[in-house]
């Protein structure tokens, strides 16, 4: 009976719950200490110049010979970001070993992370590190809540250190971040799942630290939609995609989307 054990999502076994390892993601080092999350509904309100509530505190504040703008920084500090995760995200979907070993894979992707995904650097990597960096990232999608129905292809990949190519049904897209693919400037970076059609058939996940967006789905990426390929790390000609195009379009648009009407009901 595995009744009271939690299964770790990257060997398949079962553990006690104390068993499990509390990881985090993204993890620590890379930006996962000041994660807030906008209250959209409210921001948009604001923005509109319908928030009574502000207008009343920077009138009161006028009145008290205070600096309105400095009202309404604390303002929105105070009730228009929330902090998402006071500490850090963590989820205990691994196994102690199975999350010690994904640590190498981390270190990895540190690396890129620290450099920026700058491909004068990347190419400059070993080939080792670079498949580590692609495996890092494929691992991460493991943890977040939305897929923990899913039973992803890529496991065996992930698990054999010395396998360097997987061609299963899951792409893995991404993009660095830049002023077009965040809110004015603020980065918040929750995880999501877009069931693309409504019938189950194309799924996309997202998941983000501060500098990179990423995106797995089991269909290949409308080509309109300017992104990396994962494995695109591993080649000598990579270039790196830089946020947004114009009116192309973008995963992550859709999720911010889909974010906002959700606060919106
Ligand atoms: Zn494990």
């Amino acid at each position: 009976m595995n009744e009271q054990k939690v299964q770790c999502r990257l060997c398949e076994q079962y553990f006690n719950d104390e068993d499990m390892s509390e990881e985090h993601y993204p993890a620590h080092s890379v930006g996962n200490d000041d994660i807030i999350e906008l209250d959209l509904t409210k921001f948009m309100d604001t923005l509109m110049g319908d928030n009574p509530e502000l207008k009343e505190a920077i009138s009161a504040a006028i009145k008290n010979g205070e600096d309105p703008k400095e009202c309404a920084d604390k303002y929105f500090d105070q009730h228009l970001a929330k902090d998402l995760y006071p500490k850090g995200r963590t989820a205990r979907t691994l196994c102690r070993k199975c999350n010690t070993f994904l640590g190498k894979y981390d270190e990895a992707y540190k690396k890129f992370y620290s450099e920026d995904g700058d491909p004068k650097k990347v190419k400059g990597f070993q080939k080792q590190t670079k498949i580590q960096i692609v495996k890092a990232i494929f691992a991460k999608f493991l943890s977040i809540p939305e897929a923990q129905d899913i039973h992803f292809d890529f496991l065996d990949f992930i698990r054999n250190p010395e396998e360097m190519e997987y061609h299963g049904a899951w792409k893995l897209y991404f993009i660095k971040r830049d002023y077009s693919t965040d809110l004015i400037g603020l980065s918040d970076i929750p995880t999501g799942k877009i069931d693309w059609n409504g019938d189950g058939k194309m799924i996309v996940f997202e998941l983000s630290d501060d500098k990179f967006i990423f995106n797995l789905c089991n269909f290949e990426k409308f080509p309109e939609f300017e992104m990396n390929d994962i494995f695109d790390v591993m080649e000598k000609n990579y270039s790196l995609v830089t946020g947004i195009h114009g009116n192309k379009g973008s995963f992550h648009e859709h999720f911010v989307m889909t974010r906002m009407f959700k606060g919106m009901k």
